[in-house]
């Protein structure tokens, strides 16, 4: 990635302003993402010093900020004991240690990737996500809104009440993208469910929800395989995906529920 002006703007709204109107600049999260790209951007917005670096409890929510990285979710005890340790189990596997030092919640978010395990487990979390123009929102919004509006996002908001969390993925290799994931939320006797690398982005699955409020793990297994859409690439095809997607659903559904 070649960029020829690097800017650290102190808060979001500087850096909202540096990027508004022009379509060749880029904010930076951790900027691992973006150095895969070929593209070069006539200047970079790096919020590394935009004061986004926060993990803050409260007694509604644990907030995150955007620039919060993988590891930190992995060790920081807030993040780490949050919901059975879904947040630090979603990011464990991926890539190594080094990867997770610098890659951060809102590129991930932000980035909207299909693949990526983080925004499956915060959609079964129930997030919210705090842009600085466009306010708080749900995750599930801001996921389905195709108009990509240019905007910073601020923190990713998740519920405090307890909750039991469940994580599954599969991966043909270590290190590789996930051919299917999905996460288990229980909050009472409700439980929500969200698939991801379909290999589409992460959807909640509603019919299996029902069953799982139902009790009936392998019936949220089954009716979540029946309700999604699943996609050919060069990992998986899609009759494997659906196949995959029952087994990991029932597994999830089954730890929440016990
Ligand atoms: C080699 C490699 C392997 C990976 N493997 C996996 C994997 O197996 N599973 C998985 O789930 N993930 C994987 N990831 C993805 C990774 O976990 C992150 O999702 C990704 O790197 C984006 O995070 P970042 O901080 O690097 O974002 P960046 O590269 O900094 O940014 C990504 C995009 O988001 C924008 N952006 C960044 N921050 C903000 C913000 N606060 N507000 C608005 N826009 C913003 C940028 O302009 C850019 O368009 C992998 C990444 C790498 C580099």
């Amino acid at each position: 990635m070649a960029v020829r002006a690097y800017l650290k703007p102190r808060s979001p709204a500087e850096a909202l302003a540096l990027i508004e109107g022009d379509e060749r600049a880029a904010l930076v999260g951790g900027g691992a993402y973006l150095r895969l790209a070929s593209r070069g951007y006539e200047t970079a917005v790096d919020l590394c010093e935009a004061g986004l670096d926060y993990l803050r409890e409260e007694s509604e929510a644990l907030r995150i900020g955007a620039m919060v990285t993988y590891r930190r979710l992995e060790t920081d005890p807030a993040a780490r004991n949050y919901c059975g340790g879904l947040l630090a189990r979603c990011v464990g596997n991926i890539v190594g240690v080094q990867v997770r030092n610098i890659v951060t919640v809102g590129g991930t978010v932000a980035g909207r990737y299909a693949f990526a395990n983080l925004t499956t487990a915060l959609l079964a979390l129930g997030a919210d996500v705090v842009l600085e123009r466009g306010g708080r929102k749900p995750l599930e919004q801001f996921l389905a809104d195709k108009a990509l509006v240019r905007d910073v996002l601020v923190e990713v908001v998740v519920p405090a009440v307890p909750q039991r969390g469940a994580w599954q993925d599969l991966t043909r290799v270590r290190a590789d993208f996930a051919v299917l994931n999905a996460a288990a939320v229980r909050r009472g006797d409700a439980v929500r469910i969200a698939v991801g690398a379909r290999p589409g982005a992460a959807r909640l699955a509603f019919a299996a929800m029902a069953a799982a409020g139902a009790g009936d793990a392998s019936g949220a297994g089954a009716a979540a395989a029946a309700e999604l859409d699943f996609g050919d690439d060069l990992r998986a095809s899609a009759a494997y995906r659906r196949r995959v997607c029952g087994t990991l659903v029932a597994r999830a559904v089954e730890e929440v529920l016990a």
